[in-house]
C-alpha cells in the first residue's frame, strides 16, 4: 500500500461533498436533537473541577461510547460489504418463480457482505481461510439471502459438529492462541473434511482480494415452479474479475503490512467506478435423478459434478455502491439461509437445516429480535405486506393499529394463494434416529480433486502448504493425517510424509 487512494481520501471526499446550507450543520447532543451549547469542554465549578451531573451533553456522549460495541460474530466476524444489482440475462422460470427472476432485464437491489471465517474482527485479511460471499436480494416478496461462501462444500455434513469444528479454528481454551493439535486432532477424527481441507490448502485458500473469487450457495436448495414442481439446485456465482490467489509469501507479508488488505481493494475499485461482478449460474437436479444418485445430493461434502449438472447462466450480480456508513450498513447487517422467498425452499440438506435456525438466532442475540427493521436488512420492497410480529426491543415499523392476532374479522393480513402454491408438499419417510454419518464416502471427490483438477505444480503447493500447517501438530496426529490422505492418494500421502521428515531434520 502507497500514496493515496480514494480509501485514503474518504474524508476530503465527504468535505467536497458536504453541502453546507444553515442549520444543517449545527452539533446537536446525540438523541433528542437540541443544539450542543458547547463541545470541548465540559461544565465544572471553576476552572479545575469538579464537574456538574448536570452535563448533559457529557453524560449522554459517555454512555453512549460504553454501549458502542456489539457482539461481534462468532465466525465471519472481519468482513467487507458493498451494494449493487442482481439483473436476469436467461430466463429459468420453467424452474422457479421466484419474483427475482421473472424476466429477462429485471433488476433487484443487493448487498453483498465478503468475509473471512476464523479470526476477530481485526484479524488481518490474507490468511488462508475460507472466504464467506453472503448476497441479499430485496427482492418484491421479501428478503432472499443466499449465504454463501468461495467454495462448493463445507468440511462437515452433520451441523452437530459445528461448534466443536469452529472451535477448533479459533483459538485454545488456555493459551488464547491458534493450536494445530486442536485444528488436525478434529480435521483426522472427521475424515469428511478431507475434500474441503484440500481445498484450504490449495491455492484458493488465499484469495487475492474478494473481487478474484467464485462465490457458491453450497448447499442444495429447491427451485418450485408455477405449477408447484420442483427440482433441486445448486447456486453459484463465477468472478467476472477472474480468479486470482496470493502466495504463501506475499500473504504473509501483506498480513503485515496491510491486515485490510480485501476491505480496502473493493473500496477502492469501486469509488473508481471499476465495478466488479459475478455471472451466476444455477445447476438442476430432478427429483428422479437425487433419488437415483449414486451420491448424497444434499450432502455438504460433495460438489455436483458439472459435466452431470451443467451450470445454467440465470444473471448476473453488480456491485456499484460502498456502503456510506461501515456500522450501519456491514456491521448490522444479517444474513441467515431462513429467509427465503415463495419459490425457494431447503432442501433436506442437514447443514442447510441447521443454519435455518442459528443464523436467524445469533441475530436477535448481536442485534435484538427486530433486526429485520433495521434499515440494511428491511425487506423494503415488499413493506406494504404486514405481519402479525410486535413489539420487543426497538421495535420501528410496529403495524400501527392493525389487529395483532390471526384470524381475524378485521382485514387483517391474510395468506396469499401464490405463496402457499409455491411450497409444495414433498414426501419424508424413515427410522427416526442418530445416523452418524463420519463414514459415508469421505475420499471420492477429494481423490478426482487431487489428481484431475489440479496440475502437478499445483499439487506441490497443496503438498508444502498442508507440511507447513501439519508440522504444527503432534506426531500421532500428523501419522493419523498421513493415513487419512493416503486414502485420497497413496503418493499424495508419501510426498507429504516425506515433507514432514525434511521439514523436522531441518529443525533439529
Ligand atoms: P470439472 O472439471 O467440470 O470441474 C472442475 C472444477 O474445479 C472447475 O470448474 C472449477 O470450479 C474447480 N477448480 C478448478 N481449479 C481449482 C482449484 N485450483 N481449486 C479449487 N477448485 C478448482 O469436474 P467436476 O465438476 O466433476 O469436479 C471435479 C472436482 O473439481 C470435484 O471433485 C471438486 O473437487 C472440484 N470442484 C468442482 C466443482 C463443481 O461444482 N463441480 C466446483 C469447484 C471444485 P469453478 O468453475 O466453480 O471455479
Amino acid at each position: 500500500m502507497s500514496g493515496r487512494d480514494p480509501a485514503s481520501d474518504q474524508l476530503l471526499t465527504f468535505k467536497k461533498n458536504q453541502v453546507s446550507h444553515s442549520g444543517h450543520n449545527n452539533l446537536t447532543t446525540k438523541s433528542y436533537g437540541t443544539p450542543t451549547v458547547y463541545k470541548d469542554a465540559t461544565l465544572t465549578v471553576g476552572k479545575n473541577g469538579p464537574i456538574l451531573l448536570q452535563d448533559v451533553n457529557f453524560i449522554e456522549e459517555m454512555a453512549h461510547f460504553d454501549r458502542e460495541r456489539i457482539p461481534e460474530r462468532v465466525v465471519h466476524a472481519k468482513g467487507a460489504g458493498a451494494f449493487g444489482y442482481f439483473e436476469v440475462t436467461h430466463d429459468i422460470t420453467k424452474y422457479c418463480s421466484a419474483k427475482v427472476f421473472s424476466e429477462i432485464g429485471k433488476r433487484t437491489p443487493i448487498a453483498v457482505r465478503f468475509s473471512t471465517v476464523g479470526g476477530e474482527s481485526g484479524s488481518a485479511d490474507t490468511v488462508r481461510d475460507p472466504r464467506g460471499f453472503a448476497v441479499k436480494f430485496y427482492t418484491e416478496d421479501g428478503i432472499w439471502d443466499i449465504v454463501g461462501n468461495n467454495t462448493p462444500i463445507f468440511f462437515i455434513r452433520d451441523p452437530v459438529l459445528f461448534t466443536s469444528f469452529i472451535h477448533t479454528q479459533k483459538r485454545n481454551p488456555q493459551t488464547h492462541l491458534k493450536d494445530m493439535d486442536m485444528f488436525w486432532d478434529f480435521i483426522t477424527l472427521r475424515p469428511e473434511t478431507t475434500h474441503q481441507t484440500l481445498f484450504l490448502m490449495s491455492d484458493r485458500g488465499i484469495p487475492d482480494g474478494y473481487r478474484h473469487m467464485n462465490g457458491y450457495g453450497s448447499h442444495t436448495f429447491k427451485l418450485v415452479n408455477n405449477e408447484g414442481s420442483y427440482v433441486y439446485c445448486k447456486f453459484h456465482y463465477k468472478t467476472d474479475q477472474g480468479i486470482k490467489n496470493l502466495d504463501v509469501a506475499t500473504a504473509n507479508e501483506l498480513s503485515a503490512s496491510d491486515p485490510d488488505y480485501s476491505i480496502r481493494d473493493l473500496f477502492n475499485a469501486i469509488s473508481k467506478g471499476n465495478f466488479p461482478s459475478w455471472t451466476f449460474y444455477i445447476q438442476v437436479m430432478t427429483k428422479e435423478q437425487a433419488e437415483k444418485s449414486p451420491f448424497n445430493p444434499y450432502d455438504l461434502t460433495k460438489v455436483w459434478s458439472h459435466k452431470e449438472y451443467p451450470l445454467i447462466p440465470v444473471g448476473k450480480l453488480v456491485l456499484d455502491r460502498n456502503p456510506s456508513n461501515y456500522f450501519a450498513e456491514v456491521e448490522q447487517i444479517a444474513f441467515s439461509p431462513a429467509h427465503l422467498v415463495p419459490g425457494i425452499e431447503p432442501s433436506p440438506d442437514k447443514m442447510l437445516q441447521g443454519r435455518l435456525f442459528s443464523y436467524t438466532d445469533t441475530h436477535r442475540h448481536r442485534l435484538g429480535t427486530n433486526y429485520n427493521q433495521l434499515p440494511v436488512n428491511c425487506p423494503f420492497r415488499s413493506r406494504s405486506i404486514p405481519n402479525y410480529e410486535r413489539d420487543g426491543p426497538q421495535a420501528i415499523d410496529n403495524k400501527g393499529s392493525a389487529p395483532n392476532y390471526h384470524p381475524n374479522s378485521f382485514s387483517g393480513p391474510v395468506v396469499e394463494e401464490r405463496a402457499q402454491r409455491l411450497q409444495p408438499a414433498f414426501p419424508v419417510s424413515g427410522d427416526v434416529y442418530r445416523y452418524d454419518s463420519g463414514d459415508e464416502d469421505n475420499y471420492s471427490q477429494a481423490t478426482i480433486f487431487y489428481r484431475k483438477t489440479l496440475d502437478e505444480a499445483a499439487r506441490t503447493r497443496l503438498v508444502n502448504n498442508i507440511v507447513g500447517s501439519l508440522s504444527g501438530a503432534v506426531n500421532f496426529i500428523q501419522e493419523r493425517a498421513i493415513r487419512n490422505f493416503s486414502q485420497v492418494d497413496a503418493d499424495f500421502a508419501r510426498r507429504i510424509a516425506e515433507g514432514l521428515k525434511n521439514k523436522a531434520k531441518a529443525n533439529l
